[in-house]
């Protein structure tokens, strides 16, 4: 059996996070009633002319720039031709040669490992419109078309053919992702198809220098998805060659439910899209001071977000990692961080509940930071309600338990439950001279030596307590009634 190696590119197609369309004032509004946000040049009016949004141009170059790109200073738009209904032009305003930005790159790191991936490009391009399949009456079947997302701008990065797992092809999305969080220029929201990714996948004999047949995987709309087709394309590609066959050429789509790839064209039928320099929109020169201004609004990025979390918060690389890994994570952080008093004393207990408690619901519950029934103004009191002594760390967990269930505050509820942390050392006394009196083995245990005996009674104290009582203080008063 010959040893294959997996060869990827991928091609991720992001909404520019303007207000209006890319060629006109229509709005990018998400979920607008179908073509209400149109106009005469998005719907192809003949003889209408194209205004390029400025706004558009500037989240590409920063994108690019905050990848390393070279941005191509002398730039232009071309015309793609093609026919498909939901495009009434039957051509798209893309970028050919040069795009705005060659030549960039992305470190990942997968499984400890850091890679540096080139990308090609990343150009601006305007989006196409959307067919609505519709199964009518009488068995007509008919396609409803709606003009609110033609004309949208996008940004279209390729990377070179450098990955080689889906886990890197993961990564690389996530990653790229949550930088382009960072800096503003996409919402990146699958679901609402604002971030859209194709995959090119080949496979070849482990060590061969050439390229094997590639395919090209469409219509993918999450990142596990693109994890599990690129996995189930080498498979099946692999299957192909070692039953003797020969892989073609060609673009498949990823079915989701059914989780395998089904084939759409193959290349041959590839169109020759005569791509020729637009016309209406004239060839446009960008100033270095232009660039430079996107530049200096670059904002700190996940990685040196990550350092000086790190350096300042004294967070493990492994908690830094977690918060950093989205933008709404680490500002409710420094969010909650802001409303606590002694910053050193509790960034890592903060930290930590965030990382744990509260990241455990949202997987169970699968939501987003954004709905967290805790505020992070609430989140901070009940751990400066912890640092205090008012409560113990486990009480705290009862009351996070509450604060999550009720979206209410935690001196709310200490004070419904009764759950203040008794400090009073006249009742930790009592409670100890009774523990001390009904644990005569453990006590004997104690005197013969063994220290370690002690645990027992602390928790019978505790028990007697309710967990209200405050465990150091119990310790103490413990062993001075023991050494007696
Ligand atoms: P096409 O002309 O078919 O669109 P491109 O050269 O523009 O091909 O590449 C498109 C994408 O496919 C890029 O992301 C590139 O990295 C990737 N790619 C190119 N060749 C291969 C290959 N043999 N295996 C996997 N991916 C490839
Ligand atoms: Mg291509
Ligand atoms: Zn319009």
């Amino acid at each position: 059996m010959i040893n294959y190696e997996s060869v990827i590119g991928l091609e991720v197609h992001m909404q520019v996070n303007t207000r209006s369309k890319v060629f006109c004032e229509c709005s990018t509004q998400f979920g607008s009633k179908p073509n209400s946000n149109t106009c005469v040049v998005c719907t192809s009016q003949p003889g209408t002319i194209p205004i390029l949004n400025k706004k558009a141009v500037e989240a590409v170059i920063k994108t690019g720039l905050a990848l390393g790109f070279n941005i191509n200073k002398e730039s232009n738009f071309a015309r793609k031709q093609y026919f498909y209904p939901d495009s009434p032009k039957n051509y798209q305003i893309t970028q050919f040669n040069p795009p705005l930005c060659s030549r960039g790159r992305l470190l990942i790191i997968v499984r400890g490992e850091a890679k540096v991936i080139n990308i090609t490009r990343i150009h601006l391009e305007e989006d196409a419109g959307k067919l609505v399949h519709e199964i009518g009456r009488r068995q007509l079947d008919y396609s409803l078309l709606d003009l609110n997302r033609a004309g949208i701008g996008l940004m279209e990065l390729v990377t070179e053919p450098e990955l080689s797992s889906p886990e890197e092809a993961f990564e690389f999305l996530s990653e790229l992702k949550n930088i382009v969080e960072y800096l503003g220029t996409s919402e990146c929201s699958m679901e609402k198809g604002k971030m859209r990714c194709d995959v090119n996948v080949s496979i070849r004999p482990a060590g061969q220098k050439e390229y094997g047949v590639k395919v090209e995987v469409k219509n993918i709309n999450s990142l596990s998805g693109v994890r599990d087709a690129i996995a189930y394309e080498v498979e099946r590609q692999k299957e192909v060659l070692n039953s003797g066959g020969k892989l073609v050429q060609e673009t498949r789509l990823w079915e989701a439910e059914a989780k395998m790839t089904k084939s759409m064209r193959s290349k041959e039928e590839a169109l020759d899209y005569r791509y020729f320099p637009e016309p209406s929109l004239t060839p446009f020169e960008l100033t270095d001071s232009f660039i430079e201004g996107l530049r200096r609004e670059i904002p700190e990025l996940p990685r040196a977000r990550k350092a000086r979390f790190i350096k300042d918060y004294g967070l493990t690389e492994y908690t830094a990692n977690y918060l950093t890994s989205a933008k709404i994570i680490a500002d409710y952080y420094e969010e909650a961080l802001s409303y606590l008093k002694d910053k050193k004393a509790s960034s890592k207990l903060l930290a930590n509940w965030i990382s744990t408690e509260l990241n455990a619901r949202f997987n169970i519950l699968k939501i987003s930071i954004l709905e967290s029934p805790i505020s992070c103004q609430n989140l901070a009191r009940l751990v400066s309600l912890i640092l205090d002594g008012t409560i113990s760390g486990k009480i705290a967990k009862t009351v996070f338990d509450k604060m999550f269930e009720k979206s209410s505050d935690p001196e709310k509820i200490i004070k419904e439950e009764g759950l203040i942390q008794i400090s009073d050392k006249s009742i930790i006394l009592k409670m100890c001279e009774e523990a001390i009196f009904e644990s005569s083995k453990a006590v004997e245990e104690f005197k013969l030596g063994k220290e370690k005996a002690i645990v027992a009674i602390v928790g019978l104290v505790m028990k007697k307590s309710k967990g209200k009582a405050n465990p150091q203080l119990v310790s103490k008063v413990l062993m001075e009634k023991l050494k007696m």
